[in-house]
């Protein structure tokens, strides 16, 4: 290494360390913002917005909104939910397809809500909650629909009051 070469490096590496040193010293004089997590996370609460797990809402009675039709899964962009369904004989004899299990695997999910958008049922929503560390991915990979839940029957369509008629 020529002599000219040693001096030029040698300014490098010091305006290198002002530099990093000027970001250190501005830091030190910020004002200091205290991080209350995770001392406060019985009253913590997120933002509507935020995006922290993909659930199927249930009622009281058990029942939530899943068709089992797929849409869904065909708009996952990275196979995160599978849906599988089954066939069920109604009381009039007729055979219909039910959910059977809506497997979402968290791990895999980028949060991009295409899934929720594209329900026609309006069956799945994100959840707030963002503690979601765990020590195994497969705890990550989840059924969404509860044990003995089934499909929330169609609410009767509104009779037309006579004074929507037109006179
Ligand atoms: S948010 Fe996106 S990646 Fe996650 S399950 Fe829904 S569609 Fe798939
Ligand atoms: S969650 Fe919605 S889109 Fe997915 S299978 Fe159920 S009804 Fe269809």
């Amino acid at each position: 290494m020529t002599f000219s070469k040693y001096i030029y490096s040698w300014f490098t590496g010091l305006k290198s360390l002002v530099t990093g040193l000027k970001v250190t010293i501005r830091e030190f004089f910020r004002p200091k913002v205290t991080e209350r997590y995770p001392e406060n996370r019985a009253t913590l609460v997120m933002f509507d917005r935020f995006r922290g797990e993909l659930i199927m809402p249930h009622d009281e009675n058990n029942q939530h909104a899943c068709t089992a039709c797929g849409i869904c899964m065909m708009n996952c962009p990275n196979g995160t939910i599978r849906v599988i369904s089954k066939t069920e004989t109604t009381e009039d004899g007729k055979t219909k397809k039910v959910l059977d299990r809506h497997e979402y695997d968290l791990g895999q999910c980028t949060f991009c809500n295409l899934c929720v958008l594209t329900c026609p049922s309006h069956a799945i929503i994100f959840s707030t909650t963002f503690e979601n560390a765990v020590y195994t991915r497969s705890k990550l990979q989840k059924v969404l629909n509860r044990e003995g839940s089934s499909l929330r029957p169609k609410a009767p369509a509104k009779e037309l009051q006579s004074t929507d008629s037109p006179k």
